[in-house]
């Protein structure tokens, strides 16, 4: 009878610690819904749309590889700064918002392969003469928070490439990359230092502005994913692949940025 007690404890024991384990893996591995951490102010990346919907490439793209996963997906807007904090407590198990891969982001997230190469440019009043990043040196500077403009302005490494190139340089920083320019057009900071593409976007809509590109060095957008999630990563990685080598990615790059 002790015998047989032992053995059927010793089943459930056993039982309990596989469930356990099964349980652990499932957690680990490929989500049921990808929940997409955005800021949706960073044009033709992600914005809100004249439906008040979520759209952009990285929106799209998104989309795609969750239907290519089969697999459920859901937006969520907040500040470009809460993105990798969000993806750390879980509230979000992707980021997709023009996100550059950096080492020091890479302490708290993994990055999926690259999916678009950007490099960070001056907006400035069309009557500026300023040339050169180096000549931001006393300068007001206006950045988004958090951004690897932020990084630049602030005379920091950032993404895999980039070494501080300007010191001294007083940098204000801005929840939003409109609220930066608004700033430059109404007198305040003497530049924008920002990606290129939403650059771009906001000339294209604000006048009396201009670009000014110094030699800045490449940045590669990535998705970013929970660390140690190595699974999610492969897989992630698969569909992107996937969509470069179909085209798939290429023909939203033509629908969303060179319009
Ligand atoms: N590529 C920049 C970065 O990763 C800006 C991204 C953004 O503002 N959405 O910091």
């Amino acid at each position: 009878m002790r015998k047989i007690l032992t053995v059927a404890l010793a089943g459930v024991l056993a039982a309990t610690m596989l469930f356990a384990g099964c349980s652990k893996k499932e957690e680990a591995a490929i989500p049921e819904k990808i929940i997409v951490g955005t800021n949706a102010e960073f044009p033709p990346f992600e914005y809100v749309d004249d439906n008040k919907k979520i759209d952009g490439f990285d929106i799209a793209m998104m989309k795609e590889i969750a239907k290519r996963m089969d697999v459920k997906i859901e937006i969520k807007n907040m500040e470009f700064k809460s993105l990798i904090g969000s993806l750390e407590s879980k509230t979000i198990n992707a980021v997709a918002a023009g996100m550059t891969k950096d080492p020091e982001r890479m302490e708290a997230v993994d990055f999926s392969d690259s999916y678009y190469t950007s490099s960070q440019v001056m907006i400035v009043k069309k009557d500026s003469k300023l040339k050169k990043m180096t000549e931001l040196k006393g300068k007001k500077v206006g950045v988004q928070e958090g951004t690897t403009g932020d990084k630049l302005a602030t005379g920091e490494n950032f993404g895999e490439k980039q070494k501080p190139v300007v010191k001294g340089v007083d940098v204000r920083r801005f929840p939003k990359g409109v609220n930066a320019v608004m700033d430059l057009k109404n007198g305040g900071v003497d530049a924008v230092v920002i990606d290129e593409k939403p650059a771009m976007e906001f000339v294209k809509n604000n006048k009396g502005l201009k670009i000014v590109r110094d030699k800045a060095a490449e940045e590669y957008y990535c998705i970013a994913l929970p660390k140690g999630n190595e699974k999610l990563v492969k897989e992630i990685n698969k569909q992107l692949k996937a969509m470069k080598e179909d085209g798939t990615l290429d023909k939203l790059k033509a629908k969303y940025i060179d319009k």
